[in-house]
C-alpha cells in the first residue's frame, strides 16, 4: 500500500479494456444475488447509497494494476503471495494494537517466506473492508428464539435482541470510514518506517519471548541483519529498498450495494475498478455461474480471486474461468482453493488438470483454513492446526504432480494471543479454548501458529 508507483507506470501496465457488453456496475442487481440482507428501510438504503456514491474511494486504480502486475508475475512462479487477516473484521476492531499487531505477524511471515523461498513476497492483507459475512442459514435460533443470522457489522450487530439483526444501511458507511481510518493507519505505519528490515525489532509482540519457535525467528532475523549489513558495507550505502514494502488489501466482495458504490470508472478508457480494496474475492457460497456476484465481478478491471470448494466439478470451474477472464489475461484471476485437508488429494487434481488442459492463466492459491473448520464437544467453532498443515501440504504435493506451482497461500490469522484453533506449537486443546476465544465467526490461527505456517511453507516448499 505504498505510493510508489506513479501512474504512468501503472498505464504501461494497463491492457486494452474490452468493457464486457451489457454490463454495468449496478447490471448484477437483475440477477439473483445470494446471501444478500433485507433491509426493511428503502429510503434509509437509499440515503446511504447515494452518501457512498459521492465518498472518496479507498484505494488507487495503479495501486490496482500495480498489484495485477505482481500477481501476474507470481503465475510465472517469480512471487509468492501471503493473503492472510481475520475471518471478518468488526467495527470494535479498528484500533491501533489491532491493526498494527496484524500488521506485525503478516510482517514477520513474510520475512520468513522472502529469507526461505528467496522469493519476494506480495503481501496481501484480508483488512479494510472484510466486514461482511456470508452464513449457511438465514436465521439463528436460540432458547426457542429465532432471529435474523449475523452478516457482519457491515450489515447488522453480532448482539443476539431483535434490534441489533435489523440490517441497517448506515452501517455501510461506517464501514467505509473504518475502512480508510484502518488503510490510513497502515499506510503511514508504512511510510514511516515501521516495515523497515533494518529495524525488525519493531514488529515483535510482547509475548514472543516466551514462544518455542521465538529461537528459529531470531536466529532468522539476525543471520537478515547480517546479510544487509554486509551488503551495506560493500556497497557503501544504505539499501533503501529495504524500508519500504507494498501492502495491499482485500476482502470478499459480497454485499453487492456496497461494492457497487465504491465502484468507478477510470478516465483514460482504463475501465470500471472497485475502489474499495485492491484484490476483491467472490467467495464459495455465491460464485454461480448466472449469479449477481459473478455479473458484478466480470466487469471490473481488479485483479480478482474465486474461491473453489470440493463440490466444484472441471467443466463447471471452467465456465466461470471464461466468464471472468475471457480474455486470458495473466494477473487477473486467482483461484483459491480450499477442499479440506480430507478431501484435496482427490478432489483438486481434476481441477488443476483441466485448468492446465485449457491453457487457462491462473494463479493458484491454497487456503487451508475453511475446508477444516469443525465444532468441539464444548460448542466452540474450531480448526486443528495438524489438518491445516495437512492440507497445505497435499497442497503444494498435488501442485508439484500436476507440473504446475502453488502460489500462495490465504490465511484467516491474528497478532493477538487468541486460543481459536487446536494444535500447534504450544499444542493447544478444547479446553484452552474458553481462554482467549474472541472470533464471532470463524477461528483465527494466533501469531504462533502463524509463523510456524510461515515455516512450515519454507520446509515444504525448499523441498
Ligand atoms: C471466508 O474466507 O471467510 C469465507 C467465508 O470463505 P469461503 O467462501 O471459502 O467459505
Ligand atoms: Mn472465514
Amino acid at each position: 500500500m505504498q505510493q510508489r508507483t506513479s501512474p504512468e507506470v501503472a498505464m504501461s501496465n494497463a491492457t486494452a479494456v474490452n468493457l464486457p457488453a451489457d454490463w454495468s456496475p449496478s447490471s448484477w442487481r437483475q440477477r439473483t444475488a445470494l446471501q444478500m440482507p433485507t433491509y426493511p428501510d428503502a429510503a434509509a438504503l437509499d440515503g446511504a447509497l447515494r452518501e457512498l456514491h459521492a465518498l472518496p474511494p479507498l484505494v488507487t486504480s495503479w495501486e490496482i494494476l500495480a498489484l495485477k502486475k505482481q500477481i501476474a508475475e507470481a503465475q510465472e512462479g517469480k512471487r509468492f503471495i501471503l493473503q492472510g487477516g481475520d475471518c471478518a473484521e468488526t467495527f470494535d476492531g479498528c484500533t491501533s494494537e489491532v491493526i498494527s499487531n496484524r500488521l506485525k505477524v503478516l510482517l514477520q511471515m513474510s520475512l520468513v517466506l522472502v529469507h526461505g523461498l528467496r522469493l519476494p513476497v506480495v503481501r496481501i492483507g484480508r483488512f479494510a473492508g472484510q466486514y461482511a459475512k456470508p452464513r449457511s442459514a438465514d436465521s439463528e435460533e436460540r432458547d426457542g428464539v429465532s432471529l435474523p443470522s449475523y452478516r457482519g457489522d457491515i450489515v447488522n450487530g453480532p448482539e443476539f435482541t431483535a434490534e441489533a439483526r435489523i440490517p441497517d444501511p448506515r452501517r455501510m458507511i461506517k464501514a467505509h470510514a473504518r475502512s480508510a481510518m484502518t488503510m490510513n493507519f497502515v499506510r503511514s505505519l508504512i511510510d514511516g518506517g515501521f516495515a523497515d528490515l533494518h529495524h525488525p525489532e519493531y514488529w515483535n509482540l510482547s509475548w514472543v519471548g516466551h514462544s518455542p519457535l521465538a529461537d528459529e525467528y531470531r536466529r532468522m532475523v539476525d543471520g537478515i541483519g547480517d546479510a544487509v549489513r554486509f551488503m551495506e558495507t560493500l556497497s557503501g550505502n544504505q539499501l533503501h529498498n529495504l524500508n519500504r514494502v507494498d501492502f495491499y488489501t482485500s476482502h470478499e466482495a459480497l454485499l453487492l450495494p456496497y461494492e457497487e458504490g465504491q465502484t468507478r470508472e477510470v478516465p483514460r478508457n482504463w475501465g470500471w475498478f472497485n475502489l474499495s480494496t485492491h484484490f476483491p474475492w467472490i467467495g464459495m457460497r455465491t460464485a454461480q455461474l448466472d449469479g449477481a456476484h459473478v455479473e458484478y465481478f466480470r466487469g471490473i478491471r481488479n485483479p480478482i480471486g474465486l474461491k473453489i470448494g470440493p463440490s466444484v466439478a472441471p467443466e463447471q470451474l471452467l465456465k466461470v474461468i471464461e466468464a471472468l477472464n475471457p480474455d486470458n489475461e495473466p494477473g487477473r484471476l486467482t483461484l483459491i482453493h480450499r477442499m479440506g485437508a480430507a478431501h484435496i488429494a482427490e478432489k483438486l487434481p481434476p481441477l488443476l488438470a483441466a485448468v492446465k488442459r485449457e491453457g487457462k492463466r491462473v494463479l493458484w492459491i491454497c487456503d487451508p483454513m475453511h475446508g477444516n473448520t469443525e465444532s468441539t464437544t464444548n460448542g466452540y467453532k474450531t480448526r486443528r492446526f495438524r489438518n491445516i498443515r495437512s492440507e497445505l501440504e497435499q497442497a503444494f504435493d498435488a501442485h508439484a504432480a500436476a507440473g504446475l506451482h502453488l502460489g500462495g497461500v490465504h490465511l484467516e490469522l491474528t497478532g493477538e494471543d487468541v486460543t481459536e484453533c487446536l494444535g500447534g506449537a504450544r499444542e493447544l486443546t478444547e479446553s484452552d479454548l474458553e481462554r482467549a476465544y474472541r472470533s464471532t465467526v470463524d477461528p483465527r490461527l494466533n501469531y504462533e501458529q502463524a509463523l510456524e505456517i510461515a515455516m512450515l511453507i519454507v520446509r515444504k516448499r525448499g523441498q
